[in-house]
């Protein structure tokens, strides 16, 4: 099992008020293999000391201490291998929560990518299939599956607009530059009241899709974009963090009705 290390590290310095405020950042590292000892930039750890249960302090060779902990699904997930742009935790969060999917629920998503939407998704529900395809995308969310070890999650190596295998399902989540072309498929893959949810980074994207499908079997539900801000807490200076990337994707929501 992958092991987590993680720390405090302690940073003093004098803000405006005249007082000494101790800024605290968490310094993690992911062990992968805990048969040969750590080589990290605080210092090497011990295979021996790998080996210690969850919560156990362990010292690096330069004497810096770090807790021990088991590795989680999150640990695994923020460190998968990247081909495509992934679609972001918000947006994840969001369509879980609008659909209500939960580990009774079968899913069908496309294109996999990197395979961060559908790795999450199986982590809940229980059973995914993606579709995808290029090849070397098909392998980099085979991989991911692996690592994360979700034998409820079918990675498939084909052009979803030529046809959905699934039937019955709760959930379809697209992720496609051209998502119109999949309605066909979909809508023989849904069961009466599923969820289609699609993902499109772009304005005209998400308006050719919503104009199409709610011509179809569909209702649309509600199209949105999640603006997410992160925010710096450091004693007196706490603002949002200056540079960062708010748009990520706009997601239109439908269900299917006849
Ligand atoms: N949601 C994914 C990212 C998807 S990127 C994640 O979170 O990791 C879009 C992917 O769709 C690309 O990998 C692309 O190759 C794939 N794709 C495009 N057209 C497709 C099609 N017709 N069938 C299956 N996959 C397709």
């Amino acid at each position: 099992m992958a092991k987590v290390l993680i720390r405090k590290e302690k940073k003093e310095f004098v803000k405006d008020i005249n007082k000494e405020i101790t800024i605290e950042r968490a310094r993690k590292y992911l062990v992968k293999d805990v048969s040969k000892d750590y080589q990290s930039q605080d210092g090497v750890v011990s295979k021996k000391d790998l080996k210690k249960k969850s919560g156990a302090k362990v010292l690096t060779n330069t004497k810096k201490e770090f807790t021990l902990l088991d590795a989680d699904f999150m640990d695994l997930y923020r460190n998968m291998k990247r081909g495509a742009q992934i679609i972001s935790l918000k947006d994840i969060g969001t369509i879980i929560a609008y659909t209500g999917i939960n580990k009774n629920s079968k899913v069908v998503d496309a294109g996999a990518g990197s395979g961060a939407l559908a790795c999450f998704l199986a982590h809940i529900c229980k059973e995914v299939t993606s579709y995808e395809i290029r090849d070397d995308h098909y392998k980099i969310a085979k991989e991911n599956k692996e690592k994360l070890e979700l034998n409820n999650l079918k990675i498939k190596n084909k052009d979803v607009f030529r046809g959905i295998d699934e039937k019955d399902v709760d959930l379809v989540t697209l992720d496609l530059p051209d998502p119109w072309n999949a309605l066909k498929v979909v809508d023989k893959a849904l069961k009466l009241g599923g969820y289609l949810v699609s993902y499109s980074p772009t304005v005209p994207q998400m308006a050719d899709f919503v104009d199409i499908a709610r011509k179809d079997n569909f209702i649309h539900i509600k199209s949105l974009e999640l603006i997410k801000r992160n925010w710096e807490v450091e004693g007196r200076k706490v603002r949002p963090v200056t540079t960062q990337n708010v748009h990520t994707g706009f997601l239109s929501f439908f269900r299917k009705i006849s």
